[in-house]
C-alpha cells in the first residue's frame, strides 16, 4: 500500500474514504505501514481530527482487527459502563455486580492502573486468589452462569488498539478526541454488547480538564456507539476532587463493600445510582428512571447487590470471606494521620498529586510489570467546602514503610489548599444521550 499520499491528504486537512482507513489498519498490524508513518498519520489526525464517516470507519476497522464476545441467540440484555480514568474511581466494582443483580448482564472489561489512574483489574485483584485473567470463552460462559465478568484486556481483543497505543504513549499523539474515543469504543464494542454508559471525567484529576472537551468526548463517542447499533449514553462527571473517600487498591474494594451495602460516601452513591438507572433504562428493564431507581435501592435493601459481587468474587477465584470480613484484605503496615495545617475552609482536594502518590507508594505500576501492593493509599475525610480546625485530622495515609508514608504525607500537603476557590465542578454536569445534550 503507498501510505505517504494518504499522510499528506491529511497532513492538508483532506479525509481518507472508509475503504481506505479499512485498508490501513490490517496493512499497519502486518508491518506493511513502519512505525514512523503511523506516527506522521497520528499527528495529522491530532492537527486536523477525523470526519464522522472516519472515525466510523477506523473504529471498526480496529474493532475487526481483534476477537470478539459472542453471545450467539442469548437473550439477555447486555450492558457495560466504561470511566475515562479518575483517582478514587471504584464505581465499576459497585456498579457491575448491582446492575447484574437487577437481571441485566455485564461483561465488564476493564484495564489496569494508566499513569496517576487506578484501574478496576488492580483493585479487584487486591482480593486474595481473584484472577482478571480470563479468557473470552470463559467470560461468556461466567455471564451466561451468573451474569457478570470483570476481566482485563486479553492479546486478542482490538490488537490494532494495543499498537497504536503504545505508538501514541510516545509520539505525543495521545489528546486527540477522535482517536482517544476510537480506542475506547473499538475495545468496548467488542464485548457484544446492546448498550453503554459512559462516565467521562472532567476536571485535573481527569484525562479531560476542560469541561468543553469533556462534553465533547462524549458526544463524540455517544455517536460512535449508537452510529454501531449499541445505546450508548454519557455522564460528565466531576474529578476535581477524588470521589468518595478511599484511593488505593484495597482500600477502594473496602469503601466498594460499604457501598454494596447501601452505606457508601454519597458522591460515589450518587454516581453509582445515576449510571445504574442509566443502564437498566437502555437495556429495557423498565421506561422510567424513577422507577427503576426504585429497583436499585431494593437491591442494596435485599442483600442482593453484595450477594452478586460475592458471587463474582467467588467465579474468578477469590475468597468470598473479605465481603464480610475486609479485614481479610492486604493491610498496609504503617498508618499516619494527617492533621489540617490551618483552620479555615477547605479550598480544593486535587486527586493528582494523590494519585501519583499511590504509585509512588508502590501501589501502581512505574513500568510495566511492576508487582504492585495493593494496601497502599489514602482515606481523605477532608472534603473541599468543609470547615476544619487546625490539627484536625483530614485524611490517613497507609504506606509500607516510614518512606512510603513520607510520600504520602508530602502529597496530602501539596493536594489540600484552604481558603477561597473556585469551588468545586458538577458532581455530575450533563448527560448525553442519541436526544441530545442535557444540562444534568
Ligand atoms: N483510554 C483508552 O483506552 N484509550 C485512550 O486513548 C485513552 C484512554
Amino acid at each position: 500500500m503507498r501510505f505517504t499520499p494518504l499522510i499528506e491528504r491529511k497532513r492538508d486537512g483532506g479525509a481518507l474514504s472508509a475503504a481506505e482507513w479499512q485498508a490501513v489498519i490490517p496493512a499497519y498490524l502486518a508491518n506493511e505501514i513502519p512505525d514512523y508513518q503511523m506516527s506522521a498519520m497520528l499527528m495529522a489526525v491530532c492537527c486536523h481530527g477525523l470526519a464522522p464517516a472516519e472515525l466510523r470507519a477506523l473504529t471498526d476497522a480496529m474493532l475487526r482487527s481483534g476477537a470478539r464476545l459472542d453471545f450467539g441467540g442469548w437473550a439477555t440484555p447486555r450492558v457495560d459502563k466504561h470511566s475515562t480514568g479518575g483517582v478514587g474511581d471504584k464505581v465499576s466494582l459497585v456498579l457491575a455486580p448491582l446492575v447484574a443483580s437487577c437481571g441485566v448482564a455485564v461483561p465488564m472489561m476493564s484495564g489496569r492502573g494508566l499513569g496517576h489512574t487506578g484501574g478496576t483489574t488492580d483493585k479487584l485483584e487486591s482480593i486474595p486468589g481473584v484472577s482478571t485473567d480470563l479468557t473470552l470463552e470463559r467470560v461468556k460462559s461466567q455471564v451466561e452462569r451468573i451474569g457478570v465478568a470483570m476481566f482485563g484486556q486479553t492479546e486478542d481483543v482490538a490488537p490494532a488498539d494495543r499498537r497504536l497505543y503504545a505508538l501514541r504513549d510516545v509520539t505525543g499523539t495521545v489528546p486527540s478526541i477522535p482517536l482517544i474515543a476510537a480506542s475506547i469504543m473499538s475495545k468496548k464494542l467488542a464485548e457484544g454488547l446492546g448498550a453503554l454508559v459512559l462516565d467521562v471525567k472532567c476536571g485535573s484529576g481527569a484525562f479531560m480538564t476542560e469541561p468543553a472537551r469533556a462534553l465533547d468526548l462524549a458526544r463524540t463517542m455517544v455517536e460512535l456507539g449508537e452510529s454501531s447499533g449499541c445505546r450508548t449514553a454519557a455522564f460528565v462527571t466531576a474529578m476535581d476532587r477524588p470521589l468518595g473517600r478511599a484511593i488505593g487498591n484495597a482500600l477502594e474494594v473496602e469503601e466498594a463493600l460499604q457501598a454494596l451495602e447501601g452505606k457508601g460516601p454519597d458522591d460515589l452513591m450518587t454516581i453509582v445510582k445515576v449510571l445504574a438507572v442509566e443502564m437498566l433504562f437502555l437495556a429495557g428493564r423498565g421506561t422510567e428512571r424513577a422507577a427503576l431507581a426504585k429497583v436499585v435501592d431494593q437491591a442494596y435493601a435485599s442483600g442482593k447487590a453484595v450477594a452478586k459481587f460475592r458471587e463474582l468474587v467467588e467465579a474468578q477465584g477469590g475468597n468470598p470471606a473479605i465481603v464480610d470480613d475486609p479485614g481479610a484484605l492486604p493491610q498496609a503496615a504503617v498508618v499516619e494521620l494527617f492533621e489540617s495545617p490551618v483552620a479555615g475552609v477547605i479550598a480544593s482536594v486535587a486527586p493528582r498529586p494523590l494519585g501519583q502518590a499511590v504509585v509512588a507508594m508502590g501501589g501502581g505500576r512505574a513500568r510495566l510489570g511492576d508487582q504492585v501492593d495493593h494496601s497502599v493509599g489514602f482515606v481523605v475525610s477532608g472534603r473541599p467546602g468543609a470547615k476544619v480546625l487546625r490539627g484536625e485530622p483530614i485524611a490517613s495515609v497507609f504506606a509500607r514503610d516510614d518512606e512510603g508514608a513520607r510520600i504520602g504525607l508530602a502529597a496530602l500537603a501539596e493536594a489540600f489548599t484552604f481558603g477561597e476557590g473556585p469551588g468545586p465542578l458538577p458532581l455530575i454536569s450533563h448527560r448525553v444521550t442519541s436526544a441530545g445534550v442535557e444540562a444534568f
